[in-house]
């Protein structure tokens, strides 16, 4: 069996499709020779003069030598048969994902490879362990979960099968890291650790929408320029388009048994159904011109008529502060009296409750109340969330959507939602990190990492929690399951304890 300071030399790879052209295209820029299979017997040399143009671009922009390229090029041979992988010290497949072809080529590679090679699949969604189950060398098989494209997705997952040696996996970590890329160790379970952690963001701008709270493009808005997200849940999944990420959604849901926590809606089922897939179809959440550009609907204007006075609660009092700050900052008049005068605009910043219910808590005249997201800090030019609920009236819902717009940074008017959208799917994503560092799935740092490197997240979901500070995170979804009853909410006793203990939430346990 390979040994961790046993570096690969020669690695085959069975299917040349899209993972495997990119897997071929780091492995013999990083000096392999590589064995390139394929059943569709033109699949293999395809790949490689696909390579070869992708080489001749790069060398155009300089970004490649050209005496490195041909090189490179070299060490790509396409092979007609999967006998020609006998001399590989490492094979990794990238064929269809069915795991009963999976398991037989396993099998048939068993036959031909040495018994000191490792296997390695590039699955997305089967058990390794059931892979490896079909092997007579269990021990040498691992997951190796690339992510396309492979040569600018530079996270790989490497899964722990449960019967695989730990020297497999430390050298396919090993062989991860000869390609420049980085690799983070997961155990195998649904999703493994990108998939699995990327379940909140989706699932939770889905239910918000769901609820009639925000539009699709409002939600999206507020993920990406109150929350600092490069891309909202239904851009993204108008990328992924949902004949892929809808069938996911169901899968982890259904390989977690019916977790609340991963449910999916019936909006991308419909959707689905009527074949609104995405960019890929010119339709999804958003309409795509011609030019594949994406059309956003346009936003309500501010209005103008600041409120003659703003009274803001103080059940928050570090939310009351600022507030307070930006009011005057905005040029509003500040009212100060215990309770609200009159004619003042209240303001309440509620986290996890909805307005309604702090108004009613706080005895507060719900017309005249609307809510506030206080939970990141507010910058000029940082996208704003105010929330109405069913009793406010128009002058009111307009004088703050003017105020708090007053410095031309764009507000967000939402309706009642116990946890706005920033707080809500904020919360989501750093329970379900948490929770998958309470199974022990993977360590504290590797969920950062790969929640960075393969969604491209600003934060991971514990750093994420950390920022915002784990109590909050924890009050968020205390009220957001005592408002709503889900258990979708429930916190993971990883952040309960952390937040308790006035821990960071990368803190484990020895
Ligand atoms: P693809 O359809 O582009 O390519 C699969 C290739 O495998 C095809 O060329 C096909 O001819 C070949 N093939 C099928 N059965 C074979 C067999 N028995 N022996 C040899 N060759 C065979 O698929 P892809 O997108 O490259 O995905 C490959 C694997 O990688 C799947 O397991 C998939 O789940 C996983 N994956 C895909 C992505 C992605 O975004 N595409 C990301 C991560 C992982």
């Amino acid at each position: 069996m390979a040994t961790p300071d046993h570096i690969p030399h020669t690695l085959g790879i069975v299917g040349a499709g899209a993972m495997g052209r990119g897997v071929a295209q780091i492995a013999v820029l990083a000096g392999l020779q590589v064995l390139l299979y394929d059943n569709n017997p033109d699949a293999s040399a395809h790949a490689r003069a696909t390579l070869g143009a992708t080489f001749d671009k790069l060398v155009a922009k300089g970004r490649l030598a050209e005496t490195d390229a041909h090189a490179a090029l070299a060490r790509l041979t396409p092979c007609v048969s999967l006998k020609a992988l006998a001399p590989c010290d490492v094979v990794i497949e990238a064929i269809i994902e069915k795991l009963d072809l999976k398991c037989a080529l396993l099998q048939q590679l068993e036959g031909i490879v040495r018994p000191d090679c490792l296997l390695a699949s590039n699955t997305s969604s089967l058990s390794i362990t059931a892979l490896a189950a079909a092997c007579a060398l269990p021990q040498r098989v691992a997951g190796m979960h690339f992510f396309n494209p492979v040569p600018l997705m530079k996270v790989v997952e490497v899964i722990d099968g449960l019967r695989t040696e730990p020297a497999t996996v430390d050298t396919l970590m090993q062989l991860a890291r000869s390609f420049g890329h980085t690799p983070v160790r997961a155990k195998d379970m649904p999703g493994f650790l990108v998939n699995h952690a990327g379940r909140g963001m989706n699932t939770e701008g889905l239910r918000i929408a769901g609820e009639g709270v925000a539009s699709f493009a409002e939600i999206d808005r507020i993920m990406r320029e109150q929350a600092g997200f490069k891309l909202g849940p239904f851009e993204l999944l108008d990328l992924t388009a949902l004949d892929v990420s809808h069938p996911v959604m169901e899968s982890i849901y259904h390989q977690f048994y019916e977790e609340a926590r991963f449910r999916p809606s019936p909006i991308t089922a419909v959707r689905l159904a009527g074949g609104l897939l995405g960019r890929k179809s010119g339709v999804g959440f958003y309409q795509y011109g011609e030019d594949g550009h994406q059309v956003q609907p346009p936003e309500p204007l501010a209005p103008f008529t600041l409120p003659a006075r703003v009274w803001i609660s103080r059940a928050q009092p570090a939310a009351h502060d600022l507030v307070r700050d930006l009011v005057r900052s905005l040029g509003g008049t500040l009212d100060e009296g215990e309770h609200p005068s009159a004619d003042a605009l209240i303001v309440v910043t509620p986290f996890g409750l909805d307005a309604t219910s702090a108004a009613v808590g706080e005895h507060l005249d719900p017309a005249r109340t609307v809510a506030l997201d206080a939970l990141l800090p507010f910058g000029h030019g940082r996208r704003r969330t105010v929330m109405t609920n069913p009793a406010t009236t128009h002058p009111s819902r307009d004088a703050a959507h003017a105020l708090f717009a007053a410095d031309g940074t764009p507000v967000t008017v939402i309706r009642d939602s116990a946890g706005f959208v920033a707080q809500r799917v904020i919360a989501t994503i750093v329970n379900i990190g948490c929770d998958i560092a309470q199974q022990r799935i993977a360590t504290p740092q590797d969920i950062d990492l790969a929640v960075t490197l393969g969604l491209g997240y600003p934060m991971g979901p514990l750093a994420l929690g950390d920022s915002v500070g784990p109590a909050q995170i924890l009050l968020i979804l205390r009220n957001l399951q005592a408002l709503s009853g889900d258990p979708r909410y429930r916190p993971s006793p990883w952040l309960m304890r952390r937040a308790q203990l006035g821990l960071s939430l990368t803190t484990d346990e020895t």
